[in-house]
């Protein structure tokens, strides 16, 4: 019997693991620079959580998420998103009652959907995502967005392109939403099922809907920015100053949109242009959603985030030819020749590791040239030579393999030599 990974999932082995390790640790850091602390929460809740918080008009919801019940005959599911959760705790463990708000978190970790599998989507995913809680100031909203512009361009990623819009308040949305089903709902026969239920439950979802995408009532749909109000539009004006003044390039794009009731103001997508990309070229998707902490029973509180998925930034950094500066090397390589030599060794290494070199020797009883064709394979800079000769004399044969000059130290003053050379 032999078994096989399942559909959609990924083995990430060691020569590829370290770009992810690299991606992530930059992430890591990008968030301490702008304080958004770690949060880690379970890979599975109940299934309501995502019902409710992710919301049960969206294709998650319907289509993708990975439900089964636990012994107990509870539903459960395996998270497909990592906002839902993290405003469950936020909420659970009263985080809004510290006096440092607003509260500003991130979170790396895989998420579950089922979906088609195809390059850049498969129903295992890493997610990165920050949320900002507890603040209004459009001010929150540039900094999430430039935290994830921030990431790309650290990376070394040219070809994007951000797209913003806005919502609006309550009040904008319903004047908005008033004006689409006027606009749909004579020929609204034309369109699919789905939309037809989205009429009168939720007609911004239309404009999102890839069936009918090419009716020509979309194009001539009216657009959100008509109807914001005077707040919404000083609101977004502050979030294009701000993003202007952080040095971001974006375009305004009145169709993109988000259909859930709790989403306002600020939506924004990052996308990459490169050539040979492939059709799939959103690589990050944000927004306002002030009334999500409520509708999943906490008090009333703004938010805003973004998730993104290390797969598509990794493919988009493939697509422009980006290499990460991941150094693979090991610092120094012992070759040995004797028993003695072997056995004096161990400690050797051990006392290299200990003092933070990167380093490695044979396990294999190798012949002298195997040894060194090993240190090569590990891209050893150093390659120290220890023989009972040597041994005796109290001294090691250190070979720089860049430069191929040799020279000999004394046993006791080798890691010393070492570290200076390579740190
Ligand atoms: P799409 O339209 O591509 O299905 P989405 O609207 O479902 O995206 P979000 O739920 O907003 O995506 O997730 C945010 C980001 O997570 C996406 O922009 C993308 O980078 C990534 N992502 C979403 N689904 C997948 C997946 N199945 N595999 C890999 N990455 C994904
Ligand atoms: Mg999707």
């Amino acid at each position: 019997m032999s078994f096989q990974i399942p559909r959609g999932t990924q083995d990430i082995l060691p020569g590829e693991v370290e770009k992810w390790q690299f991606v992530e640790n930059t992430a890591r850091d990008l968030c301490r620079r702008y304080q958004y602390k770690e949060i880690r929460t379970p890979i599975f809740e109940h299934t309501e959580l995502f019902a409710r918080g992710v919301g049960e008009s969206t294709d998650i919801v319907q289509k993708e998420m990975y439900t089964f019940q636990d012994r107990k005959g509870r539903s459960i599911t395996l998270r497909p998103e990592g906002t839902a959760s993290t405003v469950r705790a936020f909420v659970e463990k009263k985080l809004y009652a510290n006096a440092s708000q607003p509260t500003k978190l991130y979170y790396i970790g895989p998420m579950f959907r089922y979906e088609r599998p195809q390059t850049g989507r498969y129903r295992q995913f890493v997610q990165f995502g920050i949320e900002a809680l507890g603040s209004n100031d459009p001010a929150i909203d540039a900094e999430v967005i430039s935290l994830a512009m921030n990431l790309y361009q650290t990376l070394g990623l040219k070809s994007l392109k951000l797209v913003i819009n806005s919502l609006g308040d309550s009040e904008s949305r319903k004047a908005h939403r008033e004006a689409l089903i006027a606009h749909f709902e004579p020929r609204i026969g034309e369109f699919c099922s789905d939309c037809q239920k989205r009429l009168q439950q939720n007609p911004l979802r239309i404009l999102d809907c890839k069936k009918d995408r090419d009716h020509d009532l979309m194009g001539t749909a009216p657009s959100i920015l008509e109807f914001l109000n005077e707040d919404s539009t000083l609101y977004f004006y502050k979030v294009q100053q701000y993003l202007t003044a952080n040095g971001i390039e974006f375009e305004v794009d009145p169709g993109l949109v988000r259909g859930l009731d709790y989403y306002n103001h600020t939506a924004f997508e990052i996308m990459s242009n490169a050539e040979g990309f492939g059709a799939i070229t959103t690589l990050c998707g944000g927004g306002r959603y002030n009334g999500l902490a409520q509708e999943i029973g906490g008090p009333e509180t703004p938010g805003i985030g973004f998730a993104l998925s290390i797969e598509r930034l990794l493919a988009a950094l493939e697509a422009e030819g980006i290499e990460l500066p991941i150094s693979a090397g090991v610092d120094c390589y012992i070759v040995t020749m004797g028993d003695q030599a072997k056995d004096r060794a161990v400690s050797l290494l051990n006392n290299m590791r200990n003092a933070g070199l990167v380093a490695e020797k044979d396990y294999e009883d190798k012949k002298m040239k195997a040894q060194f064709k090993a240190a090569d394979r590990h891209q050893a800079k150093f390659v120290a030579v220890l023989g009972d000769d040597e041994l005796a004399n109290n001294v090691i044969a250190i070979k720089n393999m860049e430069t191929g000059t040799q020279e000999e130290i004394a046993l006791d003053q080798v890691i010393t030599y070492l570290k200076q050379k390579t740190m």
